[in-house]
């Protein structure tokens, strides 16, 4: 709902729009607060949704043309589209859909997808993936993301079997740059594997899928809720005892193992036994890693939070100064100046070669979006519409309440809600077992216990087992 508001405008001010969205009729109550820097000059004005949008972009489905369906998730679909309207004309872009009346039926979902929403407003990092827009139809919530052509990181392990280790390296040195920075930001990842890390078309890492962060976790604080892909969980989630950012650490050693052996640390024929295996198995580690390779997963494997690489004030600092990394200049790293070491082939910025053929052979179809909720359930994703301020940037000459000497401050952009932690109950609880270290000597493959088969190492040619490993 746009009304009227009625501001003091100062001969010279600053305007800060704390909107749910000033773009989009259907979005609720709008905050403009003016500030003033001159308070001797001053005169009513109104301000009207008109006045205030009238150079800003309204986005839609429309403004979109599908192009191929790139992948699927547990409430829709990801589509590589072009935009067609607007501010960006002829770009190619990455659509993420989601059903509203899926998220919906769960509390949790419905925090996980704003959550999703908000951290990627504010979250700007090199290796982390840029959200463009997000707006909402009656029954669908859309999310343009830059398109990662590059495809999932899976994929390249899939082809590989298995990484060398400086190859391994520079993904871990980018993955850690960009955890660091989310738990700068108070955000705990949570659900780090592979395919949630992508590609871009240079081959540099990008984190993406944050349906399941936990946001407003800073030091000390402890969150209880329990989601996350099973193989690379941390032992405490599992055992529902709290959690903080030393997860995403764990998660980390779990993809480093993963990465130089092929299969992640503890994995068995179901869910139950996995968990079982994180919780009380020891460590097998292959005798072809390097000391510092070795050094650094058992490390980052300690079941005891405590004393986890990682876990200390410094954060993401004590990881990068493991001589696992020394060769890292993370400056470099940072800059992008590190060349990846895969280039992926593409003939276009629209080639999806990189993309599972299951996904990219279908007729792309956003289905008709037929469905409406009460407006009790929609309320839910008010403040969900948002337009990236670099797209605002592009936008804003000719918006202007003259004379005007500083810029205007978060244009259309929502006020950050913080989400409420969510319980979430394991059908079956499970006990640790103790809280003993469980690395085997180093030398040698450990001999096969009767809990604890060890891994066969993986040569190149793996399966992908999707449903296994994204098991939520
Ligand atoms: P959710 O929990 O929201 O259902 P999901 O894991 O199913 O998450 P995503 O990981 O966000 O959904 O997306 C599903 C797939 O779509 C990805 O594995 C990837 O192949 C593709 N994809 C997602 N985002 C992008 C992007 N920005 N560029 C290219 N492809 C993408
Ligand atoms: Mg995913």
């Amino acid at each position: 709902m746009l009304t009227a508001y009625t501001a003091r405008m100062a001969g010279v001010f600053d305007i800060d729009l704390e909107s749910e969205d000033l773009s989009d009729a259907e979005e609720d109550v709008c905050h403009i607060s003016v500030e003033e820097t001159d308070p001797g000059q001053t005169e009513e004005v109104e301000l009207t949704g008109a006045i205030v949008n009238r150079d800003s972009e309204r986005v839609g489905p429309d403004c979109f043309e599908l192009l191929t369906v790139l992948g699927k998730g547990g409430y829709g679909k990801v589509f590589q589209v072009r935009k067609v309207q607007g501010a960006q004309t002829g770009k190619i872009f990455a659509m993420k859909v989601l059903k509203k009346a899926k998220i919906i039926c769960n509390a949790k979902d419905t925090a996980h997808t704003r959550a999703e929403r908000e951290i990627l407003e504010t979250v700007r990092h090199p290796f982390i993936v840029d959200l463009l827009y997000a707006f909402q139809t009656g029954g669908k919530l859309y999310l343009i993301l830059e398109c990662l052509i590059g495809g999932e990181l899976f994929m390249q392990l899939e082809k590989e079997g298995i990484f060398m280790e400086d190859t391994a390296c520079f993904y871990l040195g980018e993955i850690t740059l960009a955890l660091g920075h989310l738990h700068s930001n108070g955000i705990i990842y949570r659900d780090l594997k592979p395919e949630n890390i992508m590609l871009n078309h240079q081959g540099h890492i990008k984190l993406t899928d944050f349906g399941l962060c936990k946001e407003s976790i800073h030091d000390g604080a402890v969150t209880h809720t329990f989601c996350g892909t099973i193989e690379y969980m941390a032992p405490e989630i599992l055992m529902r005892s709290g959690h903080n950012r030393a997860v995403d650490w764990w998660s980390l050693g779990a993809l480093m193992y993963d990465m130089m052996t092929g299969s992640p640390p503890f994995t068995a024929e179901n869910r139950k036994k996995t968990i079982d295996k994180i919780l009380k198995c020891k460590l097998s580690l292959p005798p072809y890693l390097t000391l510092d390779a070795r050094d650094m997963v058992k490390k980052l494997l300690k079941k005891n939070t405590t004393q986890r690489l990682g876990s200390s004030k410094a954060d993401c600092g004590d990881i990068q100064k493991h001589p696992f990394f020394r060769h890292i200049n993370w400056d470099d790293l940072l800059n992008k100046q590190v060349e990846p070491p895969y280039k992926p082939c593409l003939q276009s910025d629209e080639d999806v070669s990189q993309f599972d053929s299951r996904f990219t052979r279908q007729t792309p179809v956003d289905s008709p979006d037929d469905s409406s909720l009460s407006h009790s359930a929609d309320h839910a994703f008010a403040g969900f519409t948002y337009v990236a301020p670099s797209v605002l940037e592009s936008l804003k000459e000719g918006f202007s309440f003259e004379p005007r000497t500083r810029p205007v401050r978060r244009l259309n952009s929502s006020p950050r809600t913080p989400i409420s932690p969510l319980k979430f109950s394991l059908s079956e609880p499970f006990k640790a077992s103790g809280d003993g270290e469980a690395e085997l000597p180093i030398q040698a493959k450990p001999p096969p216990s009767e809990n604890c088969a060890t891994q066969p190492i993986r040569t190149p040619g793996r399966t992908k087992k999707k449903g296994h490993r994204s098991g939520r």
